[in-house]
């Protein structure tokens, strides 16, 4: 179907024709072995469009019994094999890129073009990593003459991905591309409310030519489903991406079996504007920092920390900007969606309205919103909060929603201060015309990638991770290999 024949069909039917609903589990959908499916709502209407498996133990014990059969064949893959497949699955990506995008935008509430972009940039983290599969060398050591000794790079076994709901497709792919171009099986569990994105892909590797059981999908809760997979002694290395909390529970769930692990966690990352900068480029900067995806994106640059002489001048044209977004359902192109669940929805409207009460200034939004043209929905109004102190709740908590921070400073170190005043340290943006205090700044702020003067810039070519409770281990870039093979040394007397 064309892209316009899928959108026409949704707003026709409520749904989609043949979407999937079960587990995918070596090469095939499977049928939950409990019988029990859930509703999968889309945030813009607030209705059913679909249902899943609701999965529990029994559910993951076969997945994770496939992705065993699945390593033994994929890992003894010559690499050129590996390679030509994930290539395959790039186009193949791109050439449902429509459906795809359709089906994120009714599951996550986002809008279609975040959503194409999403595709776009896992057909090419595919593509990378399919560029990397056959470069996964060792080293030969010179242990002197009585030795030869040399390094091979082995895949770390079967990983098991945890995925949340802000951006289902690209924090699946950047997980599983790697993993498959080194060699390693996955069991993916996605977040309970958005399930179909993992389900399509896993079919679509298979019709790539990937063996059956290299990678399944195992829908349903983090408590039924989630819990199982990640404490499974057979899966050797788990990427988590989530809440603080959960990623917390998650590390000392693992710990008795000793397994490897990535986290990906929340943010609260600073856009830092200094008196030199361009302030239309600051206001624009900051603008979609914090609306892009309805804020919902670890990275979001949710506090503007901007220097005293540059604040009135960016603050008119960013609450102008702000006031002008249109939100609306992903599907018919507004500037910003719909926020993921009711749940979410209502805490986010509990920080700003703890922030109300606080005597905080709401410079704009500040309320729960529908969509204009149905009056239906879970939207949250474009909201700026400023006077803020830095100890305040609305500075140091992750909202994960679209609002933003405001913080004035008046000296450099001041501002290096406030940039590094939360317990995150996962994303930074400077905004200045002068190099140095750039170079300064990105040196010192605590966080795992600084941009200077565009906060989005970056590709999935550049390692991307977080420090402190943001988070450890790097995902994209060749970094993202890391976590997926271990060096083995063999040494050889002569
Ligand atoms: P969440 O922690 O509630 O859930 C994340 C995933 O964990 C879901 O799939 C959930 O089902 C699963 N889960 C829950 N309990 C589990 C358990 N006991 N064992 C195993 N899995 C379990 O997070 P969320 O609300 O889906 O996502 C929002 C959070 O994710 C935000 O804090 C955001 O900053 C963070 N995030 C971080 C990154 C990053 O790359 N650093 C990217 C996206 C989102």
């Amino acid at each position: 179907m064309t892209l316009d024949a899928l959108i026409q069909t949704y707003f026709d039917t409520g749904t989609l024709p043949d979407l999937p609903r079960d587990h995918f589990i070596d090469g095939q959908f499977i049928a939950p072995q409990a019988g029990a499916y859930m509703d999968s709502f889309d945030p813009a209407t607030g209705t059913a469009f679909g249902d899943f498996a609701a999965g529990t133990a029994a559910d993951v014990d076969a997945a994770v019994s496939s992705a065993a059969r699945g390593l033994a064949v994929w890992r003894d893959t010559p690499p050129a094999q590996r390679c030509a497949i994930l290539n395959n699955v790039a186009r193949l990506m791109r050439a449902e890129a429509d459906l795809l995008a359709v089906v994120e935008t009714l599951d996550s509430g986002k809008t279609l073009a975040e959503a194409q972009g999403d595709v776009a940039s896992s057909a090419r983290l595919f593509e990378y990593y399919a560029g990397a599969a056959d470069k996964l060398d060792g080293r030969s050591v010179n242990l002197g003459n009585d030795n030869a000794a040399f390094t091979i790079r082995e895949p770390v076994g079967i990983t098991a991905h945890i995925i949340p709901w802000n951006y289902p497709t690209s924090t699946l792919v950047r997980g599983i591309a790697p993993a498959l171009a080194a060699g390693c099986s996955a069991v993916v569990k996605p977040a309970e409310t958005t399930p179909f994105t993992a389900l399509l892909i896993a079919d679509l590797l298979v019709r790539a030519g990937l063996p059956a059981g290299v990678v399944n999908v195992v829908t349903g809760t983090g408590a039924e489903a989630g819990a199982p997979l990640v404490t499974d002694p057979r899966v050797r290395h788990v990427t988590f991406t989530g809440s603080v909390a959960t990623g917390v529970h998650v590390m000392q769930a693992v710990a008795p079996n000793v397994t490897g692990l990535t986290l990906e966690l929340g943010g609260k990352s600073p856009l830092v504007a200094f008196a030199d900068a361009d302030p239309e480029a600051v206001a624009d900067g900051a603008l979609w920092a914090i609306f892009s995806n309805a804020g919902q994106i670890c990275t979001a640059g949710s506090r503007l920390v901007i220097h005293r002489d540059l604040h009135d001048q960016v603050l008119d044209k960013l609450v102008a900007k702000a006031r002008a977004l249109r939100i609306g359902h992903g599907l018919r192109g507004p500037d910003m969606g719909a926020v993921n669940s009711p749940q979410h929805l209502n805490s986010i409207a509990a920080h700003v309205d703890r922030a109300r009460d606080r005597g905080v200034d709401i410079l704009c939004g500040g309320k729960p919103a529908c969509d204009p043209e149905t009056g239906k929905g879970w939207f949250f109004e474009p909201t700026i909060l400023g006077g803020l102190s830095p100890d305040d709740d609305a500075v140091i908590q992750e909202i994960f929603g679209p609002v933003l921070a405001v913080q004035k400073f008046a000296t450099e170190e001041e501002a290096l201060l406030l940039a590094n005043g939360t317990e995150f340290a996962l994303a930074a943006g400077v905004y200045t015309s002068d190099i140095s205090t750039a170079i300064r700044m990105a040196r010192r702020i605590d966080a795992g990638q600084v941009t200077v003067n565009d906060y989005w810039a970056g590709g999935i070519e550049l390692p991307f991770g977080g420090n402190r409770k943001s988070g450890f281990g790097r995902e994209k870039g060749l970094e993202g290999l890391d976590a997926y093979t271990r060096p083995k040394a063999i040494t050889l007397a002569v």
